[in-house]
């Protein structure tokens, strides 16, 4: 079965009824859902998680005075195409625009899809050049879209160009694939993220524990035993993970996949995306919530990236406060506890 890509082939699922304001927000966002996913759907679930991340919805269509169509100011920091250069060390180098799947939360929202252009060949080069006149720039980072949409052998070759470049020491990489469209994580692919001497560290998407099929966990197992270092990243999203079950679960889950969670994005001011808002005081909550409960290794990182292009900041919940003569501690239970100077 080939990804789902038009409203007519939602409908034939089932999975919407047709509807003027479906069709605007389908307009303004492509649509694709992997078969993969659409498999993990529960049809008897009208709230269930993973439709609610890829299937349009009419609520897409109400756009907020405070929302941005560069939630997280990349166009101020990119001096050339494919490049954000936001902090002195590190560079996003995104070949290409297009995802696997097309979530409708996206922070970049306005920039995925078919439609968006890949650099050409020339423009990779000038964006290496970038790189490589550079010293100062330590890490690499490939996103997009999503760069495991190139084709392998393309992968490989920017890899390699990367692992060419001295100062490179890091080149990492951000990705759904391995959970929404397994099947491309090949064998050839998994070769092809062995740099000769640069660390590779792979990061993949993923926002609840329900996306991590078998197939999913085979895909993660393959890059883990090839020795790819895994870590996770996931968005906090208004009736997908707002709860400390669901997160709770989705953490466990990653971490048995050999997946550390590192980052739990704050839900950018996207258009459209009010529906999956969530606050930062119901944010720290949760994160308060799971450090009484789960082991270290799976605790993430609650981060906001700052609108404006000024980079992410841990906004998680604060343990101490204050008094006179010492610190006060919270600990995880909530008991209070006083700490000298
Ligand atoms: C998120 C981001 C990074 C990576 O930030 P880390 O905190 O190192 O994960 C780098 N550059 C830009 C422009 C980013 O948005
Ligand atoms: S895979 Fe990533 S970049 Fe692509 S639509 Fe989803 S969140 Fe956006």
């Amino acid at each position: 079965m080939p990804t789902l890509r038009t409203l007519k082939a939602l409908e034939r699922e089932r999975l919407v009824t047709p509807d003027a304001r479906l069709a605007e927000a389908a307009e303004a966002m492509a649509i694709a859902i992997t078969p993969e996913m659409l498999g993990l759907i529960d049809r008897a679930d009208p709230a269930d998680p993973i439709a609610r991340q890829f299937v349009p919805s009419a609520a897409e269509t109400e756009i907020l005075a405070n929302e941005l169509s560069d939630p997280i100011g990349d166009e101020a920091r990119s001096p050339v195409k494919g490049i954000v250069h936001r902090y002195p060390d590190r560079v996003l180098l995104k070949p290409l625009h297009v995802c696997p799947v097309y979530c409708r939360f996206c922070f970049r929202r306005e920039k995925v899809g078919p439609g968006g252009e890949a650099l050409s060949a020339a423009e990779l080069d000038a964006a290496v050049a970038y790189i490589k006149a550079r010293p100062e720039i330590w890490e690499v980072i490939l996103t997009g879209g999503d760069p495991l949409m190139l084709a392998p052998r393309r992968l490989a070759k920017l890899i390699a160009a990367l692992d060419a470049i001295g100062h490179v020491g890091v080149i990492r990489i951000h990705s759904r694939v391995p959970v929404v469209d397994p099947a491309r994580v090949t064998d050839e692919l998994v070769a092809s993220l062995k740099p000769r001497r640069a660390a590779l560290w792979f990061a993949v998407h993923c926002n609840h524990a329900r996306e991590l099929g078998p197939a999913a966990r085979a895909a993660l197992a393959r890059l883990a035993d090839a020795g790819v270092p895994l870590m996770g990243q996931t968005v906090l999203l208004a009736g997908v993970n707002d709860d400390v079950e669901t997160l709770d679960a989705l953490m466990r889950a990653l971490v048995r996949c050999r997946v550390k969670p590192y980052y739990l994005h704050h839900p950018d001011l996207v258009r459209g995306t009010g529906h999956f808002r969530v606050s930062v005081e119901r944010g720290q909550a949760l994160m308060k919530a799971l450090r009484g409960r789960l082991s270290g290794l799976g605790q993430p990182t609650y981060v906001l990236d700052v609108p404006g292009g000024h980079g992410k900041v841990p906004i998680g919940p604060g343990y101490l406060g204050d008094d006179p003569d010492a610190l006060l501690v919270e600990d995880a239970f909530g008991g209070q506890h006083r700490y000298p100077r």
